[in-house]
């Protein structure tokens, strides 16, 4: 697992735009190249509205999942291995193809098994240190945390800390060893989010998930002795990277890998939806383009402007995976349905923001 040669270690935040097939006969057109999108003026009302050439990282068409992770997923996987937190999001309206994207199918395997399949692959080439991973499985509802991993009746999860250091308990986290165990762990985390839902559909466009990977590595000790080396020590993930402690003269290097399949980002369109729900959804998908749009400028310009972590469940979850030189990719999936070209249009804005 390399990362690829063209990988610009300083750019913070890497945003791409991912448009999908279209199902219908009337999807807008678009002026597209390998790095810019600009949506054909016929298909807007109002000529004001046609939003101009845009430049992203990356302009990704088509079905093919693999060339996805290749693009820009695969780097934020590597640097995850070599101690940097890395944070993995998909943004767009509901049917955008956002799960599609993290998740695929059976045929296309999305962002999350091929993460998970490296970090295996890189494990194994590593024979030289030892390797602890912990997954949990969240969805934030309603800024409400769930641990989609404990029982039903297990309490919500609540943030805690200060400062720069946060963490969520009660939490639950699996130590996986395989792929197959990684398998498990999302199978049961699918089933916690259908079974708490009377309407799955609705309520998966409505929260966002978050899958999360700890990776703890250590050098092998002296094992000549035929003694266990003692477990590696469990504690919360601390700001910056890579981290590093000593235990017992050996360093422990820590980080944490977030693949997050966010709430789908369409204005609220009933009066239902104009309540409670659609309104959280609004805050935390804003906060999010604050959040990552000031850390971008501050990295790129070498500010230290105020990032306001605190305004959402979701950033303050995320801060100490997203501080620091942590990597984060930004995936902003398009639908070419010529009806979805307003909420494309507000996707295209979203992203330039944090570009
Ligand atoms: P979202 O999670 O954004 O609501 P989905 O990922 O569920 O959207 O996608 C909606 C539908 O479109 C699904 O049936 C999905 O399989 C399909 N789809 C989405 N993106 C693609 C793509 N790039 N190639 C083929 N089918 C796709
Ligand atoms: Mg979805």
């Amino acid at each position: 697992l390399r990362a690829a040669k063209n990988s610009d270690k300083n750019d913070k935040v890497l945003v791409s735009i991912r448009v999908r097939p279209s199902d219908v006969s009337s999807a807008w057109e678009a002026q597209m190249s390998a790095k810019s999108i600009k949506l054909l003026p016929q298909h807007h009302r109002n000529a004001a509205t046609v939003p101009p050439l845009f430049h992203f990282d990356e302009i990704l068409t088509g079905s093919d999942n693999k060339s996805v992770y290749n693009a820009v997923a695969r780097n934020h996987v590597c640097a995850a291995m070599d101690g940097y937190n890395s944070v993995i999001f998909a943004y767009g309206q509901t049917a955008s193809g956002k799960t599609f994207t993290l998740s695929g199918d059976d045929d296309q395997p999305g962002i999350i098994p091929r993460a998970m399949k490296d970090v295996f692959a890189c494990i194994r080439r590593m024979p030289a240190r030892e390797y602890l991973l912990r997954c949990s499985y969240l969805e934030i509802y309603n800024e409400t945390i769930h641990d989609l991993l404990a029982p039903p009746s297990a309490p919500t999860v609540q943030l805690q800390g200060s400062g720069e250091t946060v963490w969520l308990t009660p939490l639950r986290e699996e130590v996986v060893t395989s792929l197959a165990g990684v398998r498990a762990v999302i199978a049961r985390g699918w089933a916690a989010r259908r079974t708490a839902s009377t309407d799955w559909n609705d309520r998966s466009s409505r929260s966002h998930s978050v899958f999360r990977v700890v990776i703890e590595s250590r050098e092998r000790g002296d094992t000549s002795g035929g003694r266990q080396t003692p477990g590696l020590p469990s504690r919360p993930p601390t700001p910056g990277g890579p981290r590093l402690q000593s235990i017992g003269g050996r360093s422990v290097q820590t980080s944490v890998l977030s693949l997050i399949d966010l709430a789908g980002s369409e204005k609220a369109t009933s009066d239902k939806e104009r309540t409670r729900e659609g309104k959280f959804i609004n805050t935390s998908l804003l906060t999010l383009g604050s959040v990552i749009s000031t850390l971008a400028e501050n990295a790129s310009k070498g500010k230290s402007d105020h990032v306001p972590f605190r305004n959402s469940k979701l950033t303050r979850m995320l801060q100490p995976s997203l501080s620091g030189d942590a990597r984060i990719s930004v995936i902003c999936t398009l639908n070419p349905d010529v009806n979805a070209v307003a909420e494309s249009t507000s996707t295209l804005l979203f992203a330039q923001r944090i570009k």
